[in-house]
């Protein structure tokens, strides 16, 4: 593992993701919409010894995409490890009254980001044939949740995506997985409890405590490691078991 990028890497699974693969001794390169968050990740990967490149970019547009991955391979060498991981949450409300234009940006985002993502990043892998790649999903990719149509319409197709890119690859030495975190606490959860509060829409079965986003960054780099080289086209939960409650 020598050089990985990270998508939404300013913020909070991104961002542990992105200091867990530095520790492990990747260079990386943050790609987020938000300079400042995005800047402030790269120093801790430098703080940790490792290179850093951070780019703002908008993953949902394929132009920006090809471009930036481009240059992470120009400046610091051929990807390795991708942590395909930017999400938005959109909004809390009944699908009867979910507005069209969240639904569309959560598509945008969540859906065709990822897409993106895999697209401009197998590219590469394909003719070296070799590399690891975890796309962010969510428990939401495998249940339905009150009030959250446009989130968990795009998490399902996360995972979709994920098996198809997985088959794709299947007989090479490159791999695509999902993680599927449940509750963790970053900037989404609590704007999704905000919400949930004033709507009361969001109900979770299971009681588990929130995790942090260090307890998703350490699978993340299990999965993008050599001692996951049999894992491909796994679901994998991190959810302290509220998924199976
Ligand atoms: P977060 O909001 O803290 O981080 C998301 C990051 O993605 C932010 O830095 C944001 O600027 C960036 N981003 C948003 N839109 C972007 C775009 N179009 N292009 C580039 N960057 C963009 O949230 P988080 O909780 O760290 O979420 C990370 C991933 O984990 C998301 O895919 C989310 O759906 C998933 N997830 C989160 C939870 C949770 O409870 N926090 C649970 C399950 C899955």
């Amino acid at each position: 593992m020598t050089v990985a990028l990270v998508t939404g890497g300013g913020g909070g699974i991104g961002r542990a993701t992105a200091v867990a693969l530095a520790a492990a001794g990747a260079d990386v390169a943050i790609l987020d919409l938000d300079a400042g968050l995005g800047d402030e990740t790269a120093a801790l990967v430098e703080t940790a010894g490792r290179r850093a490149l951070f780019l703002r970019t908008d993953v949902s547009d394929g132009a920006q995409m090809g471009e930036a991955v481009d240059q992470v391979e120009r400046l610091l060498g051929p990807i390795t490890a991708f942590a395909n991981n930017a999400g938005i949450e959109g909004v809390v409300a009944p699908l009867h009254l979910y507005p069209d234009d969240v639904f569309d940006r959560l598509l945008q985002v969540n859906a065709k980001g990822v897409f993106l993502g895999l697209k401009h990043v197998l590219a590469r892998m394909i003719p070296r044939g070799e590399g690891a790649i975890v796309n962010t999903a969510s428990t939401s990719a495998v249940r339905g949740r009150a009030g959250l149509a446009g989130y968990v319409a795009t998490k399902h197709a996360v995972l979709g995506l994920t098996r198809v890119a997985a088959l794709d690859v299947a007989g090479t030495a490159i791999r695509v997985n999902a993680v599927l975190p449940g509750p963790v606490e970053t900037r989404m959860i609590r704007s999704l409890d905000e919400q949930a509060g004033r709507s009361g829409g969001i109900r979770r079965a299971g009681a588990a405590a929130y995790g942090q986003p260090e307890d998703v960054a350490g699978v993340i780099c299990f999965l993008l490691s050599d001692q996951a080289r049999h894992v491909n086209g796994a679901a994998w939960t991190v959810d302290a078991g509220s998924t199976v409650a």
